[in-house]
């Protein structure tokens, strides 16, 4: 079993991590791709922060319905 990944399958786990849970092996195989890849490292970073981006943005949605953005039929979601 090879202990490095490319940065291509690194980028291919980083996106199955959206939808499906990866394994233990393959989880750790990223952690140090990433630690030694400045790329992924920046992917991971933008990853993060477009998740965190995305809770808050629902988290605003379900709390502050009444927001003063008027009437639109063609609400993104
Ligand atoms: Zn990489």
């Amino acid at each position: 079993m090879k202990n490095t990944l490319t940065c291509r399958e690194a980028a291919h786990l980083l996106l199955e991590d959206e939808d499906h849970d990866i394994t233990a092996a393959e989880r750790v195989a990223l952690q140090v791709h990433v630690k030694i890849c400045f790329a992924c490292e920046r992917f991971v970073a933008q990853l993060n922060f477009m998740r965190r981006a995305t809770r808050a943005w629902r988290k605003h949605s379900e709390t502050d319905a009444d927001a003063s953005a008027g009437p639109d039929p063609g609400s993104p979601g």
